[in-house]
C-alpha cells in the first residue's frame, strides 16, 4: 500500500518551491545558448535500443549495466534514453538537417534514465542540458562550444570549476594507442576487475574510466593517449588549446579523461568541481566525428556536451548562489460571501486577461484568515470586498509594502488598477532611492509607457 505513495528509488519530485528555480535556470541557459546560435530540439524519451548500443557503445557501463530496456507490446526492444546525443543525432539524420547550412546547432533539456546506485549527484532519473553542433571539423568550433560552457557557469556565478581537456585521437591513430594500452593492462591481468578483463580485448580504453579501485590504481602508469596522436589530431588539439588561451579560458590538459561513451574522437573535456562530493563532473563533452556515419548517415563531423542539471544545482547550493525569488502575486481579492466572491472572480478574470496575476479566496475563509494568507503569499496589493463595498461600489486598495490605501470604484477597478499599481510601486521606489532620483517627468514617462 505504501508503495503507491512513494516515488521510485533514484527519482526526485520537483515541488513548486523548486520548480520555478529550474524554470529560471532553463530560461537563462536557453538564452545564452541562443546567443551562440543554438536552437532547441525535442526528441522522444524512448528510442530503439540499438540506437544507444551503436552510439554510446556496447562495451560501456551505460549500455552494459545502466539502461532501462524493455520489450514493448509489439516485441521491439525499447530503451529510455540514458543521454541526449544519440536521439539528437538520430533526429538530425532522419530529418535531413544536414541539408541545411552548416553548422547546425541544437540544444535540449532532457530527462535521462540510468540504472545506477543512487547517491548524491547520481540519480536514476536525472536531467541534462545538452548541445550538439554538426557540420564542422574546425577546432575553432570546439573552442566556441567550450566557451559556451564556460560562459554558462560564469553567468550563473558558479566558480572554481576546473576545465579538463584531452584529445583521444581518431580511428587512424587510436588503434596504436589501444594496442599499447592492451599490452600494458594485459601485463596486469591478475589485478584487473572482472569487467575490465572482459573489456581488455574489445575496448581497453574503457578500463581508464573504470570506477573499480584496483583498475584505477593501474591508470596513472598507463600509456598516455597524447603520445600516440597522429599529426592531424595533434594539430587539432594544439589549435583548440591556442584558441582557448586566446579566449582567456583556463584549462588543464588531463590525459586521463576518456569519457564514458564510445563515440568521442579528438577533443574531450569535462568541467569538474571538488565541492559536490565524489560525483564532481558537472559537464562533459567532446567531438564525435564518426557517429553520424556509424549510425548509417553521411560522414558529418560533430561535437557536443551535456551538463547534469542536478549537479549544477548541487554546486550552486554549495556555493550559496541564490536564484532570484519568484515574482509574487500582484493582487489578492478578499471577498466575504457569495456575491462578493462572484464579483472578485469577474474582476480577477478581466485582470488576468490583461496579463496581471490576481488571486481571490476560493476556500471560504474569514476575512482575517484571508489577510493572513495574502501576507503569506506576498501579494503586492490587497482589496477586501464585503457587503459594504458591494453596496457603496467602492473598495480600499491596499499597497502591502507601505500600508497605504486608495479608494477605487468597483465599476472601474479593472481599468484603473494597472495605473494605480504602477503609481504606488514607483512612489515606493522613489522613496527608497531618494526623492530626487525620479523626477515628475520620469514618473510621467513610466506611467505613459504602461498604458
Ligand atoms: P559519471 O562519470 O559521473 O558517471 P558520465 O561520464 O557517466 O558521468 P555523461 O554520460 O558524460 O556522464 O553525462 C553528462 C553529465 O550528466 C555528467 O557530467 C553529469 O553531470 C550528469 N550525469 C551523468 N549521470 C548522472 C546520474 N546518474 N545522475 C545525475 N547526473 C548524472
Ligand atoms: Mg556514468
Amino acid at each position: 500500500m505504501a508503495l503507491v505513495t512513494k516515488g521510485i528509488k533514484g527519482t526526485q519530485d520537483t515541488l513548486p518551491g523548486e520548480s520555478y528555480k529550474i524554470r529560471f535556470l532553463e530560461a537563462t541557459i536557453a538564452e545564452i545558448a541562443d546567443n551562440y546560435g543554438f536552437k532547441e530540439i525535442r526528441t522522444p524519451v524512448f528510442e530503439h535500443t540499438e540506437l544507444f548500443s551503436r552510439s554510446v557503445g556496447d562495451t560501456t557501463d551505460v549500455v552494459q549495466k545502466e539502461m532501462y530496456t524493455f520489450d514493448d507490446k509489439g516485441g521491439r526492444s525499447i530503451t529510455l534514453r540514458p543521454e541526449g546525443t544519440a536521439g539528437a543525432v538520430r533526429a538530425y539524420l532522419e530529418h535531413g538537417l544536414f541539408n541545411e547550412p552548416a553548422p547546425q546547432k541544437l540544444y535540449y533539456f532532457t530527462s535521462c534514465y540510468r540504472y545506477e546506485k543512487p547517491q548524491a549527484g547520481r540519480l536514476r532519473e536525472f536531467h541534462q542540458f545538452g548541445v550538439e553542433c554538426f557540420g564542422t571539423e574546425n577546432p575553432i568550433q570546439d573552442a566556441e562550444l567550450i566557451a559556451l560552457a564556460h560562459e554558462l557557469f560564469d553567468f550563473l556565478g558558479v566558480r572554481d570549476l576546473e576545465l579538463r581537456l584531452n584529445s583521444i585521437g581518431c580511428p587512424k591513430c587510436r588503434p596504436l594507442y589501444q594496442n599499447a594500452l592492451h599490452d600494458y593492462f594485459a601485463a596486469h591481468m591478475d589485478t584487473l576487475s572482472e569487467t575490465s578483463k572482459e573489456r581488455l580485448e574489445r575496448n581497453p580504453m574503457r578500463i581508464l574510466d573504470s570506477k573499480d579501485p584496483d583498475d584505477a590504481a593501474l591508470v596513472p602508469d598507463a600509456p598516455v593517449v597524447l603520445d600516440y596522436l597522429c599529426d592531424e589530431c595533434r594539430e587539432h588539439f594544439e589549435k583548440v588549446k591556442a584558441f582557448l588561451s586566446a579566449m582567456d579560458i583556463p584549462f588543464t590538459v588531463d590525459a586521463g579523461i576518456v569519457r564514458g561513451l564510445d563515440y568521442y574522437t579528438k577533443t574531450v573535456f569535462e568541467f569538474v568541481s571538488d565541492q559536490i562530493g565524489a560525483q564532481g563532473t558537472v559537464l562533459g563533452g567532446g567531438r564525435y566525428d564518426g557517429l553520424c556515419e556509424e549510425l548509417g548517415g553521411k560522414n558529418i563531423p560533430a561535437l557536443g556536451f551535456a551538463m547534469g542539471m542536478e549537479r549544477l544545482r548541487l554546486l550552486m547550493d554549495a556555493q550559496g548562489i541564490d536564484i532570484p525569488p519568484e515574482e509574487p502575486v500582484t493582487l489578492y481579492l478578499a471577498p466575504a460571501g457569495d456575491a462578493a466572491a462572484l464579483k472578485a472572480a469577474t474582476i480577477a478574470q478581466a485582470l488576468r486577461m490583461e496579463g496581471c496575476s490576481c488571486l481571490f479566496d476560493t476556500v471560504g475563509r474569514s476575512i482575517k484568515a484571508q489577510m493572513k494568507y495574502a501576507n503569506k503569499i506576498g501579494a503586492a496589493f490587497v482589496a477586501v470586498i464585503g457587503d459594504n463595498e458591494l453596496e457603496s461600489k467602492e473598495v480600499q486598495l491596499k499597497f502591502m509594502k507601505t500600508g497605504e490605501t486608495t479608494a477605487v470604484s468597483l465599476d472601474t477597478f479593472v481599468e484603473e488598477f494597472g495605473t494605480l499599481a504602477i503609481q504606488q510601486e514607483v512612489a515606493a521606489l522613489s522613496d527608497e532611492l531618494g526623492s530626487d532620483t525620479l523626477s515628475d517627468l520620469d514618473l510621467k514617462a513610466i506611467l505613459e509607457g504602461s498604458n
